[in-house]
């Protein structure tokens, strides 16, 4: 049995251990997390283990849930991930109480204009300046060195990218690959609460974006991709809120003239009362 992961709960205290490390040229690679951690959540902390240290943080973040959103009923499962963390051989969990990040009178927030505005942005006013507050917030008690993201969340790398390179953040950004059920469907902290009903229609997103991905390789245009993928997910009467082929940097939709261009095909939808989201490459 390793020996468990220190478990940090002070800014100052996981600020102090991360820039000791760095100090002495150890390379520290943070992973952040909302913890119920997940095959995907550890495919990043494998990914991170490129790096000498790896720290991972659990926190769930008030701010980047609207109202009527799920935070309060949230997956908090802080024992078991640490178990999992400590066999996947991290150094520190940063684990802090929600004041530490939100004391009473805060008052700042951090927006990122353009990559926010489509997609989740619009579904979910206010979500993105919750990730770019909190990620800039753990950015800087956490000085590691490399940061790693999972590509499930797309659009979120995109901005957190953005705001590492506008407010010149030291950090690198990995993205690594999203991990799948043996089925296609996304792993995500939110299948928990899917009936085995709906987890079996669940699987329409990813079938349709893999539909999509099929219809593009063939020569399909991005009009045609979008009707295909509409076609599988709207069979398991999935509420879709959209689904659509855009350019994987600016977000912006691809018209039907774009064949040969980088391109991903992007999805969120309600399985009964379950958002999911999910995405995938098609070049
Ligand atoms: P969360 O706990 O949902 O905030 O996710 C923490 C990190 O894990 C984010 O960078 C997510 O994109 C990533 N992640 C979540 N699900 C997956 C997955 N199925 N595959 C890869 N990374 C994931």
């Amino acid at each position: 049995m390793p020996d468990g992961p220190l478990i940090e709960r002070n800014p100052a205290a996981i600020r102090r251990a991360v820039l000791e490390a760095t100090t002495s040229g150890r390379r520290v690679g943070f992973v952040p997390t909302m913890g119920a951690l997940h095959a995907g959540h550890l495919s990043l902390v494998e990914a991170a283990g490129d790096c000498d240290d790896v720290v991972v943080s659990i926190f769930v973040n008030p701010t980047q849930f609207g109202p009527g959103e799920d935070y309060t009923r949230y997956p908090r499962t802080l024992e078991s991930d640490c178990r999992l963390l400590a066999d996947a051989g991290v150094r520190w969990v940063f684990a802090p109480p929600v004041d530490a990040l939100y004391p009473d009178d805060d008052a700042t927030r951090v927006t990122v204009d353009g990559p926010s505005q489509r997609w989740e942005g619009e579904h979910r006013p206010g979500h993105f300046q919750g990730v770019a507050t909190v990620v800039c917030k753990l950015f800087s008690m956490v000085p590691a060195t490399t940061a790693y993201f999972g590509a499930k969340d797309w659009q979120q790398t995109v901005v957190v990218r953005r705001m590492v390179r506008d407010l010149a953040f030291p950090i690198d950004i990995v993205v690594c690959p999203t991990v799948r059920e043996a089925d296609g469907l996304a792993l995500s902290s939110r299948n928990v609460y899917l009936s085995s009903e709906e987890r079996q229609r669940a699987v329409a997103l990813s079938a349709g974006l893999s539909a999509a991905r099929d219809c593009w390789q063939h020569g399909g245009d991005a009009a045609t991709a979008t009707a295909a993928m509409r076609a599988v997910i709207g069979e398991q009467a999935i509420d879709v809120d959209y689904a659509a082929i855009v350019d994987p940097v600016s977000l912006e939709p691809l018209s039907d003239s774009t064949q040969g261009l980088p391109a991903i095909a992007l999805v969120a939808g309600r399985v009964g009362s379950t958002r999911l989201i999910d995405n995938m490459l098609l070049s």
